[in-house]
């Protein structure tokens, strides 16, 4: 990588950035496709948010990614927004066009192609989702069209029951949102087909906690884990030992990457060197 004054500034800001893995796999994609690109992270706090954005249009850096926990604040900031990103209410990902900023969403077109490239259609099949934030939403407005039966469960039971109400209404079906209690996950589990788990449960530094209880996973599902930081949550584990069909965050990470490098360059993503890329850290970070 030779970097110039000529070299496009990308980076990935949120607060903490400290451990993010963005930088690795598109460096390498970058690389790959013979870009004059560089990726960085860059802390900001919430307060600075407003600061960074102008700083972003000052210094010319060419695109963003956005994560916890600015992914909707954000949004005052910008310019323009993708429809889609409109709808969820997150953005993940920014444009600078000459100066102005264009927000979008590649988590739930990421999380889609992540199931599709495991083989798993969600036509005419029920997806129980876990969690109302910044990525379910973005994964429930792109599999509530495809979805036969959607249900939604959350901590904070309003954000469901409100997602739920919003996506009936646009897509013309019955979604449920309900708490994320242990006895709606048992009653949930009995017709489930798929399992998405976008709440950050069993996340470092709570690597030991698991949103749904081990014995109740069969191998009769597919169990999505969002969460990659540890790539081998505790559910994803249980989800195995069950012998469920297993996707980690891995593949949603490189899937939304695919997206937002192809956003930035124009250029299709070279995603096994960005998957490659990823592995690799993880195995070096293996104790
Ligand atoms: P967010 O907007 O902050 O939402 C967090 C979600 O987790 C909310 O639904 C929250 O419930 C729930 N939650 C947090 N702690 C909980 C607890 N102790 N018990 C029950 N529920 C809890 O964050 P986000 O952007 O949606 O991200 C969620 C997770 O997905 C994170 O781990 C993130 O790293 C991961 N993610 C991964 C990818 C990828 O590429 N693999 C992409 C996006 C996100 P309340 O609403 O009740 O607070």
């Amino acid at each position: 990588m030779r970097i110039s004054g000529h070299t496009k500034v990308c980076s990935v800001i949120g607060d903490p950035v400290c451990r993010t893995l963005s930088p690795v796999m598109h460096n390498a994609a970058f690389k790959e496709a013979k870009l004059d690109y560089v990726y960085v992270g860059f802390r900001v706090a919430e307060n600075e948010l407003q600061d960074a954005m102008q700083g972003v249009r000052s210094l010319g850096i060419h695109g963003i990614n956005v994560t916890m926990p600015h992914k909707s604040s954000v949004i005052k900031y910008l310019d323009g927004l993708d429809p889609m990103a409109e709808r969820i209410g997150a953005v993940n990902t920014i444009l600078n066009e000459k100066g102005k900023l264009r927000g979008f969403d590649t988590d739930g077109i990421g999380t889609m192609a992540a199931l599709e490239g495991k083989g798993v259609n969600l036509k005419g099949r029920k997806l129980l989702l876990l969690g109302a934030g910044g990525a379910a939403r973005a994964v429930a407005f792109q599999a509530a069209r495809e979805a036969g039966e959607l249900t939604i469960l959350n901590r904070s039971v309003g954000k469901a029951r409100e997602l739920a109400r919003v996506l009936g209404r646009e897509f013309g079906k019955p979604i449920n949102g309900e708490s994320l209690s242990p006895d709606r996950v048992n009653e949930e589990l009995e017709n489930t087909d798929v399992i998405v788990n976008a709440t950050s449960i069993g996340m470092y530094p709570h690597s030991e906690e698991i949103p749904i209880s081990s014995e109740w996973l069969t191998k009769n599902l597919c169990i999505m884990d969002l969460v990659y930081d540890p790539l081998e949550t505790r559910l994803i584990k249980a989800a195995k030992a069950a012998g469920a069909k297993v996707i980690n965050g891995l593949e949603v990470l490189v899937a939304q990457g695919a997206v937002s490098f192809e956003i930035w360059t124009g250029v299709k993503a070279p995603v096994e060197v960005m998957r490659a890329a990823l592995v690799k850290r993880f195995k070096e970070a293996e104790p």
